[in-house]
């Protein structure tokens, strides 16, 4: 029996062979054909980049290398799964493929394995053939997305403020689909301007344009005169308009009659998936699709007066402070948010977020001093941690933990052997290249990674000298950590910010802020949450001689309670 690698490959579209179909029809060519399949590499719905074909990759990889290879043969179901590329570079893969002494087989290709003329003719025509498919395919579904905009039919869900769907009959008539309604067989849904609405959009752009307004100053304006706020504006709390809504507005072309489709598309960028923004020139813009609210040239001039903004400019885009996003307003059902004022001497406070985006018709800016309601929820978890932790349980471990970081006897001085010897081969090649018996770029390149290494191994003694003073008295450590946690507030407080907050969560639920009897309630857990409490402790200092040197040490405290 011949080794053999397979290969399998899916596209994006739904009719094509799966992968487990190509994996039963290829092994059972092999089992008939005396091969033997060693590895199977496979890329599911992996498209015209050949960048995303991974296991394609690592095949490419592997066979590269003849000591590393297990076959010498690269089992494909048929020419498109081998690659759907542009047909000189699958070309090309396959030659360098055969030029490193690997064999692509086809078994389900009649003709493609033919040596000669006939052989390559049908290969070249049929990757010809994969690649048009591939690229026809993504044509005609931008084709269809286009007729459809241009006949004034709206494929997306909800319609936009200012905007109603309506079906549009066999004979001519149009009639409004009340939301969540679907169109009947033989009608066709469009959209229908909604007057109310889109005057109040037409009032969003003059004020805007015209009056020079913010786009704060005009979402407080429509709040105060409660004009109901678009749909999307109520999923939490009290709904309003905010900054975010009327900023929507201002830059959606759909009241100018442009239908933008295809503006994020999916990808995979290394292990993660998702939407993305895609190239302006790749996407798919109707003019006049559907019917407009704002002149064109109104629309243009909102889209001039908001500029991106420079990165970094304005406030810091992120703080982390300890309450964020677990304070919530009882009055309007918005979240707190952080302040700071830059530049003045006030103190940083939290103000409700309702009111921050919509202004006073929806709640009052009552502001709570940042420190105040911080040392309150610092002296609870102080108190909760006092009675969870068992502190001679806690000291056992600590013991544990602190002798298993101490370095082992003998680790300095193999440490101290290991720089030695690398010196001296520095030294030696330092000699060759003097009486030039070497060839100078190789030397050269020998001597930067040694020097490399060096610095390494003198960076890692440095690191092991230092943990090997500072623990010389385990029993003495670990009482400075446990007496450290009688001040937990300086342990936090030496944390990073990210561990702060995930220990104020395990205990602390949530903040309400209530106004009329202007009370900050605080819910505590009865037990602490376990998930976050595997928590990383910084001791004040670690050690006698001064050095920055501090120790880190991971507890579980639920464990402990139980
Ligand atoms: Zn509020």
């Amino acid at each position: 029996m011949t080794p053999a690698y397979a290969l399998y490959r899916r596209s994006r579209a739904y009719q094509d062979l799966s992968i487990e179909e190509q994996r039963q029809a290829v092994r059972a060519w092999a089992a008939e054909n005396g091969y033997r399949i060693v590895r199977e590499f496979a890329d599911d719905a992996s498209g015209l980049d050949t960048e995303r074909r991974h296991e394609f990759l690592t095949l490419l990889k592997i066979c590269a290398q003849p000591p590393l290879r297990a076959a010498d043969v690269v089992l494909c179901y048929d020419i498109s799964r081998f690659s759907r590329l542009d047909p000189e570079e699958a070309g090309f893969h396959e030659y360098s493929l055969r030029r490193a002494g690997v064999r692509v087989v086809y078994t389900h290709e009649p003709g493609a394995n033919d040596a000669g003329l006939t052989g390559h003719l049908v290969k070249s025509l049929k990757r010809v053939l994969a690649h048009e498919y591939s690229q026809k395919l993504s044509q005609v579904v931008s084709r269809g997305l286009r007729a459809h905009a241009e006949r004034g039919d709206w494929t997306g869900g909800p319609p936009p403020y200012g905007y109603r769907r309506a079906a549009r009959q066999a004979a001519g008539t149009v009639c409004i689909l009340e939301p969540g309604r679907w169109k009947a067989k033989g009608e066709r849904v469009t959209l229908v301007v909604e007057p109310v609405e889109a005057a109040v959009v037409r009032e969003i752009f003059a004020a805007n344009v015209h009056q020079g307004w913010g786009l704060a100053a005009i979402a407080h304006r429509l709040n105060d005169r409660g004009v109901a706020p678009p749909a999307s504006a109520r999923r939490r709390g009290t709904p309003a308009w905010t900054k975010n809504t009327i900023w929507a507005i201002l830059r959606n072309p759909i009241y100018r009659g442009r239908l933008v489709y295809a503006k994020t598309g999916y990808a995979e960028i290394g292990k993660r998936s998702g939407k993305v923004q895609r190239p302006v020139a790749d996407r798919i813009v109707v003019d006049q699709a559907f019917p407009q609210i704002i002149p064109p040239e109104l629309w243009e001039t909102a889209q001039a007066k908001h500029e991106p903004r420079r990165f970094g400019v304005g406030r810091p885009w992120h703080r982390s402070y300890l309450l964020s996003t677990l304070i919530t307003c009882g009055h309007c059902g918005k979240k707190f948010q952080a302040h700071r004022p830059v530049g003045r001497p006030e103190n940083p406070y939290y103000v409700c977020g309702g009111y921050v985006a919509s202004g006073l018709s929806v709640c009052d800016g009552l502001r709570v001093p940042m420190t105040y309601l911080d040392e309150a929820v610092l002296d609870g978890i102080q108190k909760r941690l006092e009675s969870v932790l068992d502190r001679d349980v806690l000291r056992q471990r600590l013991q544990a933990l602190l002798a298993a970081d101490r370095p082992q006897e003998g680790n300095i001085e193999a440490l101290q052997t290991r720089i030695a010897e690398i010196r001296r081969r520095i030294d030696r090649l330092i000699e060759l290249s003097a009486a030039g018996q070497e060839e100078i770029p190789s030397v050269r390149a020998a001597l930067v990674r040694l020097e490399r290494e060096r610095e390494g191994l003198e960076a890692e003694l440095t690191e092991t000298t230092a943990r090997a003073d500072s623990v010389g008295n385990i029993d003495a450590m670990a009482a400075t950590l446990i007496e450290a946690l009688g001040t937990s507030r300086e342990v936090l407080a030496a944390g990073a910010p990210e561990e702060r907050k995930r220990l104020v969560r395990a205990f602390l639920h949530r903040v309400e802020i209530r106004k009329t009897t202007r009370q900050a309630v605080l819910s505590w857990y009865r037990l602490p949450a376990p998930e976050n409490l595997s928590v990383k402790l910084v001791a004040p200092r670690g050690n006698a001689r001064g050095t920055v040197h501090r120790l880190l040490i991971h507890f579980e405290a639920f464990a402990l309670a139980a």
